[in-house]
């Protein structure tokens, strides 16, 4: 993809805008992109940067996200909805073309890679709470405040606001930012490697005076593969990747989002709206609950993809009330006229509270109440499901502070979670 049209090839210390922003390593890459972490000479500080490819649809791509995190930023001045903030955006022309290039805030990990350092072993209820409320304060802002449906939550887009490795961190590392790139060295590459090396000698010597400071207080120091900490690790995120995001009013895909991410209404083509996003939503919260995506449809002899996912649908919430089964302009290819599904006639039934129980071991009481909190929003019926400004009500959401009572022992007042079987009762830090 690095020819004419695609990718523009970075070398650590290339500068881009003038020299104001210099790259120093890559941190990712999409369909469309690569991004780097880049330092901001103007601020002195470090900043994500994402490099276009340069082809005329990436190119227009480019320009309608650049208005979508306009619109994100004029309407955030405090940058507090957890929504990615822009900072800038300019052209680069390179050996393959003109580039439209992004400047991020720097963040860190996605909820992804959250979900893979904890082995797929689902998170702790209460970071659960943290992730969904930082989400949820996001999606109220687009969607209540500028009318955005995102259309491609997944945890992937989603990105905390630190990184989980303490050494990939530029700021938590003390990194020295690389101002250029070494003179009289043609060879990028040589160069890069002895750069590379050094940088990561840095950060090893930092990693080790952070996890010696860490481990000392009893955390990640040494922590066994089987129950990484994630002590220490501020749960707060925010949504990124508006590449594919849409005002309401002004749609233009008909299938939008991922797959295991997707909607019913999406599926059955009958419109969409900001609630094809809280759908999303509770597929994630299910997948950091149990480290397990919700629905992972695959098609089959017989059935397609779609109608597995529909299939799985109903066996796990309930059969899709046949007014809604039989109202997209997609659902004569999945549904007789009774509303049942034409190639997959003998289904499972289940529910959602037995599975949390029977399969990843929750407790009656937390299946219960995390299931009062994600029925609603996986409504068939998209009118139907809760609001973000809504669901930010929702009990469940907090009551880590609901059940928390103070307890004074000898060395004090301490907070402590009662009636939360994965907590159990823990007293002190
Ligand atoms: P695409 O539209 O090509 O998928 P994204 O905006 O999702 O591009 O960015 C691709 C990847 O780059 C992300 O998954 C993430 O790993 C990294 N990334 C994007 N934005 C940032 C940021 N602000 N800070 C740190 N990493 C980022
Ligand atoms: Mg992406």
């Amino acid at each position: 993809s690095y020819r004419k049209g695609g990718y523009h090839a970075v070398r650590v210390g290339d500068s881009f805008s003038g020299g104001r922003y210099i790259a120093q390593r890559k941190l990712g890459w999409g369909e469309f992109s690569t991004v780097w972490l880049a330092y901001d000479t103007q601020s002195s500080g470090f900043v994500a940067l994402k490099i276009q490819k340069s082809a005329p649809q990436f190119a227009q791509a480019a320009l309608h996200e650049i208005e979508v995190l306009s619109a994100i930023a004029n309407g955030d001045q405090s940058n507090s909805k957890y929504v990615v903030r822009l900072i800038d955006h300019f052209k680069h022309t390179g050996p393959n073309g003109q580039h439209i290039c992004m400047v991020f805030e720097f963040l860190g990990d996605s909820l992804l890679r959250l979900i893979k350092h904890n082995h797929y072993k689902g998170l702790e209820l209460n970071k659960v709470r943290e992730i969904c409320k930082c989400v949820l304060t996001g999606l109220d802002y687009l969607h209540g405040g500028l009318g955005i449906v995102h259309t491609d939550l997944k945890p992937e887009n989603i990105l905390l606001l630190t990184t989980i490795n303490a050494t990939k961190d530029p700021i938590r590392s003390g990194m020295t930012p690389i101002l250029e790139r070494p003179e009289g060295n043609p060879n990028g590459g040589v160069t890069m490697n002895i750069i590379e090396k050094k940088l990561k000698q840095r950060a090893r010597r930092a990693a080790a005076r952070i996890s010696g400071r860490r481990s000392s207080m009893g955390g990640v120091g040494g922590t066994p593969k089987s129950n990484r900490s994630l002590d220490g690790i501020d749960l707060r995120c925010k949504v990124v990747d508006f590449g594919n995001a849409c005002w309401e009013d002004k749609q233009f895909a008909q299938e939008i989002q991922t797959r295991q991410y997707r909607s019913p209404e999406v599926i059955l083509q009958s419109g969409y709206s900001f609630s094809a996003d809280m759908w999303s939503l509770a597929c994630i919260a299910f997948e950091l609950a149990t480290g397990e995506m919700m629905f992972t449809p695959k098609g089959g002899e017989g059935f397609s993809e779609d109608e597995d996912h529909l299939a799985m649908k109903m066996e796990l919430l309930g059969k899709i009330p046949r007014k809604i089964a039989v109202g997209g302009a997609r659902s004569k290819d999945y549904f007789d006229r009774h509303g049942d599904l034409k190639r997959i006639r003998r289904l499972k039934y289940g529910c959602l509270d037995k599975l949390l129980v029977n399969k990843y071991r929750f407790s009656e009481s937390d299946a219960h109440e995390f299931t009062e909190f994600l029925s609603p929003l996986l409504d068939f019926e998209p009118e139907k499901r809760p609001t973000a400004e809504q669901c930010l009500q929702h009990p469940w959401l907090n009551f880590k502070n609901q059940k928390q009572t103070e307890v004074k022992n000898e060395s004090g007042v301490e907070r402590v979670n009662i009636g939360m079987s994965k907590l159990q009762i823990k007293v002190g830090k």
